[in-house]
C-alpha cells in the first residue's frame, strides 16, 4: 500500500483517480486504506494517485510494504475473483 504523508495541501486531486476507492479525506489530511489499495496493480502501470499529487507525498507504506504477488492477489481478492 502506499501512505499519504503530512506534507498533502488536502488539494483532493488524487481521490478521484483511485480505481479502488481507496483515498478519502482523513480527520487532518487525506489518506489511504491500505485494505483497499493495490499501488494500482490490475488498472494501471503507475500509481495514479502518485502520477497526479502536485507535492509528492504519496509514497510506500512500510507498515504495508507487499511484493506484486501480494498486490495482484489483493486486487483479485477486490474484485471478487478469488
Ligand atoms: Fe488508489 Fe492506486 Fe493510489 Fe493505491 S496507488 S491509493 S490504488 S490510486
Ligand atoms: Fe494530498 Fe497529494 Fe492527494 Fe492532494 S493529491 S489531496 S496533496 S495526497
Amino acid at each position: 500500500s502506499l501512505l499519504i504523508n503530512d506534507q498533502c495541501i488536502n488539494c483532493d486531486v488524487c481521490e478521484p483517480e483511485c480505481p479502488n476507492n481507496a483515498i478519502s479525506m482523513g480527520t487532518r489530511i487525506y489518506v489511504i486504506d491500505p485494505d483497499l489499495c493495490t499501488e494500482c496493480v490490475g488498472h494501471y502501470d503507475t500509481p495514479q494517485c502518485k502520477e497526479v499529487c502536485p507535492v509528492d507525498c504519496i509514497v510506500s507504506d512500510p507498515d504495508h510494504a507487499e511484493s506484486p504477488e501480494a498486490l495482484q492477489q489483493k486486487f483479485l481478492r477486490l474484485i471478487g475473483q478469488c
